[in-house]
Order: C-alpha cells, then sequence, then structure tokens
C-alpha cells in the first residue's frame, strides 16, 4: 500500500490518500490538545498508545458484530482504514458520571448511573461541539432517524464490549466518545478508541489513567497512557 497526499491534518491525526481509493492511511501523533483547542501539549508516545489500542479494541469490535474502518495495523503509529463519509456527530457513551455531564446535572463526578446513558453532539469546532438531540439532527439533515438509531445500538454494544475488556484489565469505563461514518450503504465505527476518547479510572483507586490526567494538569501523563496499554495487551493476548 503506496502513502498518497496528506488529504487532512487534525489535533491528534493525520490522514493520507493511498494508492486505493477506499483506503486512508492514518499517522497518529504525540501532539495532545483540550478544551477545543485551547491547551496544546505533547504526550510521549501517544501516537503509538492510540493507535496500538484502536487496533486492538476495532479487532475486538469485528469479533462481537460492530464493523469498524479499521483493516491493518501499518507500523507502530500507523493504520490503515476505510474511507469514511463521516455523519457529523460524536456519540458518547455514559457509565458514571465526569465531566460535562457532572455540570450539566450537578452530580458530582464517580456516580455510578443505573443505566449507560447515551449522548449526541453535533461536530463543529466553531460551535463548540454543542448537545443536540434527535429532533435538531432530522431538522438540519445532519442524519436521518434510521441512521440515528443504528449509531446509538452500536454505541452500546461497543459499550458492553468494552466495559468487559477494561473489566478485566482492571479498570472502570467511565465514559467514551465514538464517531461513525458510512461505507457504502454501510454504517462503520471510524475515529478511534483511545485514552484520548475515553474516561479510564483504575478500577481499586478510581485514579485516573486518560487525558483528563493532561486536561486538568495531574502529571504522570505518560505513564498512565502506556499503564492502559500494558494492562490491555495483557487481558488481549494477539
Ligand atoms: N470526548 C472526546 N472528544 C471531545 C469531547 C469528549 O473524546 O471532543 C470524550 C471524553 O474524553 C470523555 C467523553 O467523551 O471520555 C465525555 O466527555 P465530556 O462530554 O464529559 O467532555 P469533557 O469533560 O471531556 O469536556
Amino acid at each position: 500500500m503506496e502513502k498518497g497526499a496528506l488529504l487532512y491534518e487534525g489535533k491528534a491525526k493525520k490522514v493520507f490518500a493511498t494508492d486505493e481509493a477506499e483506503y486512508y492511511w492514518v499517522d497518529y501523533k504525540d501532539d495532545a490538545t483540550a478544551f477545543n483547542g485551547e491547551k496544546k501539549g505533547q504526550i510521549l508516545d501517544k501516537g503509538m498508545v492510540n493507535n496500538q489500542l484502536s487496533a486492538l479494541f476495532f479487532r475486538e469490535m469485528e469479533k462481537a458484530g460492530v464493523p469498524t474502518h479499521f483493516v491493518e495495523l501499518l507500523g507502530e503509529r500507523q493504520m490503515l482504514v476505510r474511507r469514511l463519509r463521516m455523519i457529523p456527530l460524536e456519540v458518547v457513551v455514559r457509565n458514571v458520571v465526569a465531566g460535562s455531564l457532572a455540570q450539566r446535572v450537578g452530580t458530582e463526578e464517580g456516580y455510578r448511573l443505573p443505566q449507560a446513558v447515551v449522548e449526541l453532539y453535533y461536530k463543529d469546532d466553531a460551535l463548540g461541539d454543542p448537545l443536540v438531540n434527535e429532533s435538531h439532527i432530522q431538522a438540519m439533515g445532519w442524519a436521518g432517524a434510521a441512521t440515528v438509531k443504528r449509531i446509538q445500538e452500536m454505541a452500546l454494544a461497543v459499550n458492553r464490549v468494552l466495559s468487559g475488556i477494561m473489566d478485566k484489565a482492571g479498570i472502570e469505563l467511565v465514559d467514551f466518545k465514538l464517531e461513525f461514518g458510512f461505507a457504502g450503504d454501510t454504517i462503520l465505527l471510524g475515529d478511534e478508541i483511545s485514552p484520548d476518547t475515553c474516561r479510564f479510572w483504575d478500577k481499586e483507586t478510581r485514579e485516573k489513567l486518560d487525558k483528563d490526567r493532561f486536561r486538568r494538569d495531574l502529571g504522570q501523563v505518560e505513564e498512565a497512557y502506556l499503564e492502559v496499554y500494558r494492562r490491555v495487551k495483557e487481558v488481549l493476548p494477539q
């Protein structure tokens, strides 16, 4: 597979064309941003950890019947993915109150919800990714009703599989964000699944093992990413 032109550079990844129109080459970067790009930094080895962890998780999702854009690893920080027409939504699933939900509902971080909560955000940096509902999504033409239903079901399936893996790794899956897109008529899970896009807490101590260490200047950021990678590799032998 030949690496082609740079098509898009995001906050955490670069996307390149390949010699096949249906496939993209993704490079994971060490760059880290938070608060809609206001806070910038680098997390050493983040690109490697997020690429490798995403690959491990995507394979588990495929095994469990959740189709993803992942094709194969191309290197330590590189993966080959299917080209998608992205749905402009961020789908957040929550098992425990944290982050923006703690503020919205006035409940302290750490309250375990009796059922998972699924939220939809309109993906638009200029607007700060606002929380929206299905009525907004349909009225604005961002996605149809059947698409929203499907991505909500897929997100809950990811929650079941990922919660199980992380539990074995001694980690509580607090919440996470997913993105989806179309390959032809089929909806695939896209983007990444990593400590950048999930909240992971140690099951015993509830120590944060994710990007909140960077967002909140808690220190030991690199160590936390590497610790999650080490524990997940241990429970998902290749
Ligand atoms: N998240 C993300 N990208 C975003 C916003 C949120 O990956 O642009 C993830 C975040 O890491 C967390 C979950 O989605 O695991 C819920 O985030 P929340 O809405 O609480 O926002 P935050 O507190 O991170 O601003």
